[in-house]
């Protein structure tokens, strides 16, 4: 790829004292402009990921380089403030006694007076702080702090933008808003930005490609199309997709399972044990009294509802149904025959 702008070869991090790796092997790269959302539970390694790139830690081995330059390989080293990137901390960071200004202005020291002030204005207009120049941080809302923390970081006019669970502190609805409200800005910007969360819905939102992390690892990489389509595994099912697992034995129809045949496996030798993922919006139940499934549980999700059914081997799969005004809704306990409309479920051996 010519149009590399940030690269991450062979990251490793192991903290002092700890048996694992926080970060393991971790490879990626992005072009100028790229939204990139690093996404994974709690304690995959996205902070410390994020860290070393912004050079807040060393890694024990790996190289990164930002926009053509090498800044960490075996004995470079450069400091966080010759690497060109801006920060966005989860709790934002902000100075409590500087004004909303003053925060923003705080990165410009080395420009004049005028461009400091240009600047300062510029990044506070594009975040919609028009007004808040000299609120102090506790006389903001968190919606508020966010974008100062936001606009600090993009006031220097860096090409990449690091932030750790922008969203994480505000409240649901809020965390909406502010999500759209975030992708607005950095697209205007211009900007390359690598965006951490552990909330699915948020990655997809803010982001162009999804980096999905699993114990210090880097998972899959891809668009959400991508990662729906072909997960590489049944963790990105999981996680990303929400998939619930049927287990099987590839036979010459293809995956002999406990609700029937299900097509696909072509490529494996009868016999070999798998499992299917069951994407919930491709699981069709329909009421009847000597279908395979029991209902064990229905929430309701405004314009679906979601189900939990049980088979006779204690397997529980997940359905979305749509809600219709000519349909009634299953109860808990009614029995279900179980059909999977899925062209291309993916499949993964055990
Ligand atoms: P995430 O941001 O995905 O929740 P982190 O990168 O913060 O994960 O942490 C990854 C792992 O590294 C965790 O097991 C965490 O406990 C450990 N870790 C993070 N920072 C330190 C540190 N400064 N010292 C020791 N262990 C750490
Ligand atoms: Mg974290």
């Amino acid at each position: 790829m010519s149009d590399v702008f940030l690269s991450l070869d062979g990251l490793n991090k192991t903290f002092e004292g700890s048996p694992a790796p926080a970060v393991s092997e971790v490879s990626f790269s992005m072009p100028k402009g790229e939204i990139l959302a690093l996404l994974g539970p709690s304690g995959c390694g996205k902070t410390t990921t994020l860290r070393l790139i912004a050079g807040f830690e060393s890694p024990d081995r790996g190289t990164i380089s930002i926009g053509g330059r090498i800044v960490q390989s075996g004995d470079v080293e450069f400091p966080p403030e010759e690497r060109g990137v801006g920060f966005v901390f989860q709790d934002y960071a902000l100075f409590p006694h500087l004004d909303t200004r003053r925060n923003v202005e705080f990165g410009l020291s080395r420009l004049t007076l005028d461009d400091r002030r240009r600047r300062t204005r510029e990044a506070m207009d594009l975040c919609g702080l028009e007004g808040m120049e000299s609120r102090f941080p506790h006389e903001l809302s968190g919606g508020q702090q966010q974008r100062t923390a936001l606009a600090r970081a993009l006031a220097p006019g860096y090409e990449l933008l690091l932030l750790d669970e922008p969203l994480s502190n505000l409240d649901a609805a809020l965390r909406t808003s502010l999500c759209k409200e975030l992708r607005r800005i950095l697209k205007h910007a211009g900007r390359a930005a690598i965006v951490v969360t552990h909330d699915r819905e948020e990655a997809f939102q803010i982001a162009d490609r999804v980096a999905v992390m699993r114990n210090g690892g880097l998972e899959q990489v891809g668009s959400a199309r991508e990662l729906h389509d072909r997960p590489v595994s049944r963790f990105v099912a999981e996680f990303v997709l929400d998939a619930t697992f049927l287990a099987g034995v590839v036979a010459r129809q293809g995956v002999v399972t406990e609700i029937g045949p299900i097509p696909g496996a072509d490529s494996l030798a009868a016999g070999t044990k798998v499992v299917v993922a069951v994407r919930p919006q491709q699981l069709e139940l329909t009421p009847s009294p000597d279908g395979a499934g029991v209902v064990v549980e229905r929430v309701f999700r405004g314009s679906h509802e979601r189900y939990r059914v049980r088979l006779p081997s204690g397997t529980e799969l997940s359905s979305f149904r749509t809600i219709r005004t000519d349909a009634s809704s299953l109860d808990v306990g009614a029995p279900v025959a179980l059909k999977l409309t899925d062209p291309a479920p993916p499949i993964f051996v055990e």
